[in-house]
């Protein structure tokens, strides 16, 4: 088809092809969250309805992306692992992410009421995405292990600092005051001595964010198995004749800094 000729336009549309081979991690955060989470009441530190929305909305992008191994959601965060091998939309950046990002942000929209039911949402919230390629499995595991990292530091801070004003009587800025130049332990300390609350009994969903973790469902069930997933084989088998996998996606609270996460579930790096 000749096309019409105003069609050479199409020819300033450059390729952006994503490096194969290599992993890539999507990263969605909540745009002008800190304003969003105050308009709607949210529960401070932690309101566990607006995270288990962001939960939901994660898990509706892995069922969308079958090869998404691993996700990792955290206050108005997401992170999305693709397996290494994958060749989603031909690897083409902008369309892995702007689809990715917009599935996500329609779902959390969808979803809403169900979580928070008597919050009525004000106005569309949106969230920004990045792209990042990682070229082995040691970047990759530092990568989540940042981001739990950052859970760790962040969620100390913000379940002290908000004893203080709300059980403390402190106001906001006497509490950045009172933390100044305290450690972790400092902060353990006057959580105990002042509040009586230990930080290692709170909930492993703020301690720890949230895991979805892609995993095959045991072999009687392989019948019935979704023709469109593959899970990465450690094998030597050729790709086109690996056996197809169905999956279910597994949502967890647990550490993933460590080895044992992953020594379990080799698939998600090979
Ligand atoms: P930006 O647009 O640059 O990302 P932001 O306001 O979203 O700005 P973030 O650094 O992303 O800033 O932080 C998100 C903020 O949203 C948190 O600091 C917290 O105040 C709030 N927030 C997100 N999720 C929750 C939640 N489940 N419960 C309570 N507060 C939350
Ligand atoms: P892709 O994901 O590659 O964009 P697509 O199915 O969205 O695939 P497009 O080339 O974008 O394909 O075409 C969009 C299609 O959606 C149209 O061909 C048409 O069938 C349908 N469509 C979109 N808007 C309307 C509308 N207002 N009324 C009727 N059909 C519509
Ligand atoms: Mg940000
Ligand atoms: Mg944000
Ligand atoms: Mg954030
Ligand atoms: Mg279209």
């Amino acid at each position: 088809m000749a096309g019409s000729k105003f069609a050479y336009v199409r020819n300033f549309e450059l390729p952006d092809p994503l490096l194969p081979g290599t992993f890539m991690v999507l990263r969605l955060d909540g745009h002008a969250f800190h304003r969003l989470s105050a308009e709607h009441d949210f529960v401070k530190p932690n309101d566990e309805r607006a995270l288990q929305l962001m939960d939901h909305a994660a898990r509706d992008v892995m069922n969308e992306f079958k090869d998404i191994v691993l996700a990792f959601g955290e206050s108005d965060e997401y992170s999305f692992l693709f397996r290494r091998s994958s060749n989603v939309y031909n690897r083409r950046q902008a369309k892995i992410l702007t689809t990715v990002a917009s599935l996500f942000t329609s779902s959390y929209v969808y979803h809403w009421q169900q979580y928070l039911p008597n919050t009525r949402l004000k106005y569309p919230p949106s969230f920004d995405a990045r792209l990042v390629l990682y070229p082995s499995a040691k970047e990759v595991r530092d990568y989540f292990a940042w981001r739990q990292a950052d859970t760790h530091i962040n969620n100390l801070y913000n379940t002290i600092f908000w004893a203080l004003v709300l059980q403390g009587g402190e106001t906001t800025t006497q509490a950045h005051e009172t933390l100044k130049g305290t450690v972790s332990k400092d902060k353990h300390e006057m959580l105990f001595s002042r509040f009586s609350i230990n930080y290692n009994l709170l909930p492993a969903r703020f301690r720890k964010g949230s895991i979805l973790v892609r995993e095959p469902i045991p072999s009687e069930t392989e019948a019935h198995a979704d023709p469109g997933m593959v899970l990465p084989d450690v094998s030597a088998v050729e790709p086109e004749k690996k056996p197809r996998v169905k999956t279910t996606v597994v949502l967890v609270h647990c550490d993933i800094i460590g080895d044992e996460f992953w020594a379990a579930r080799e698939y998600l790096l090979a």
